[in-house]
Order: C-alpha cells, then sequence, then structure tokens
C-alpha cells in the first residue's frame, strides 16, 4: 500500500519526467512558448500543464492568426486570412485554408 516505493509509480514518473516533459515542451515551442520551461512545467503540474498548453497554444496561434492574417506556406510572411494569393511571393494558396472562416 505504500505507493512511495512502488516500482509502478517509480516508472510513471520517470515516463512523465523523460517523456511527457519533452512532448509538452516540444509542443509549447512549436506554439511560440518555452521547451524548458513547460517541460519542467510538464512534470510538476501534469497533467494541467498539459491540458493548459495544447488549448492555450490553440487559442493563442488562432488570436495572432484573426490580429497578424496567417503565415503564407511558401514564404512566411502574414498575409490577410480570406487571401488565396499571397501578395508577397505571388503562390496560389487557395488550398490551404485551414484557419479561414467559412464564407
Ligand atoms: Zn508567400
Amino acid at each position: 500500500m505504500d505507493s512511495s516505493t512502488s516500482p509502478l509509480v517509480g516508472l510513471l514518473v520517470l515516463i512523465v519526467i523523460f517523456v511527457v516533459g519533452p512532448l509538452t515542451g516540444a509542443a509549447a515551442r512549436r506554439k511560440g512558448l518555452g521547451f524548458a520551461t513547460w517541460w519542467v512545467g510538464g512534470v510538476v503540474l501534469f497533467p494541467i500543464a498539459q491540458i493548459y498548453v495544447f488549448v492555450f497554444a490553440k487559442s493563442y496561434e488562432a488570436g495572432i492568426e484573426q490580429a497578424y492574417g496567417r503565415e503564407c506556406p511558401y514564404c512566411a510572411e502574414r498575409i490577410k486570412p480570406k487571401a488565396v494569393v499571397c501578395r508577397f511571393c505571388g503562390r496560389d494558396i487557395g488550398s490551404d485554408r485551414r484557419f479561414a472562416p467559412n464564407a
């Protein structure tokens, strides 16, 4: 009944530290947050940090999208959400309308 000496709990802790932590950090980094901060945060605040990173990061990206426009997949310049041709590189990006509203 002593959970602190259970090998299963030890294994779970190791998984959280060395698997879940880096995955959380990597997900956070993709969304513009700190890798190391969220590795540690992902371990300390497991599983709240994971929920926070994925939910918050998504809305963060959507907010950037709305405020500054979406990113051209070819030249990475910010363009208007409804644009079908990039005004910087002239490429057709009509098929990549992931974040465009239904209109
Ligand atoms: Zn472009």
